[in-house]
């Protein structure tokens, strides 16, 4: 949790939006840099997650704004990596085909991406995995993409319920602990953790 930056394993010296897609085969940047993308339904805590990661609110304001909820948004990072902010699927106050919409976009950019060197996939740490979560994570495993789980709002249950939800929620997906991060945007429990294993994929692409 130290924001020394002697220790910082992700100092972020330059982030710039560099444009949005809206369909699978619309506009997307260039196949330049690694790419690491941020996967989750919504409501997960990702802008916060991203928030914390890059440690600026940049992130949060593009995606947020009208017309860009809904696509994927894209930030170099240091001309180092560019990150996709995939957008929050399964809204629950969304009709069933509003719903399905997510799927071409998110599974076009996974699948015709070459230069794709994981993806950060969050999970509510009080939440059972739904149906979209599932079929997500089946998903990036049969492209055989590297893929970081982390369990978001850790802050909310004591540090033995975390343990205990930790535990349970990697062996119902099949995932190793170690391949779990618990993660706090209140409390900056993870970041650290987080950027040292964002570093890493993007240094075994480069
Ligand atoms: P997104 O839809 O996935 O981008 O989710 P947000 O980042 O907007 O977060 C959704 C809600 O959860 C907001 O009310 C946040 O304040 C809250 N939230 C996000 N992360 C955390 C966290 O780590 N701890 C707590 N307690 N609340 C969080």
């Amino acid at each position: 949790m130290s924001q020394d930056a002697g220790t910082d394993p992700l100092i972020i010296r330059r982030l710039e939006f560099i444009g949005g897609m809206k369909e699978a085969l619309g506009w997307r940047p260039p196949s330049e840099l690694p790419e690491i993308a941020f996967s989750g339904r919504s409501n997960v805590g990702k802008s916060a997650l991203l928030n914390r990661l890059v440690r600026r609110r940049a992130i949060a304001r593009v995606s947020r704004t009208p017309g860009r909820t809904r696509e994927i948004n894209f930030f170099r990072v240091n001309d180092q990596f560019v990150l996709a902010d995939l957008p929050g699927y399964g809204y629950a106050r969304i009709s069933r085909e509003r719903k399905a919409d997510w799927r071409p976009l998110i599974e076009g950019y996974l699948g015709r991406t070459p230069r794709l060197a994981g993806v950060v996939q969050l999970l509510d740490i009080r939440r059972e995995p739904n149906e979209d979560d599932v079929s997500m994570l089946d998903f990036l495993s049969a492209l055989e993409l590297p893929t970081i789980v982390v369990l978001t709002k850790a802050d909310k249950i004591s540090r033995a319920q975390a343990e205990a939800r930790t535990a349970a929620l990697a062996s119902g997906l099949g995932v190793d602990v170690d391949q779990t991060i618990r993660f706090s945007a209140a409390t900056g429990e993870g970041r650290d953790e987080l950027a040292a294993a964002v570093s890493d994929l993007v240094n075994k692409a480069s």
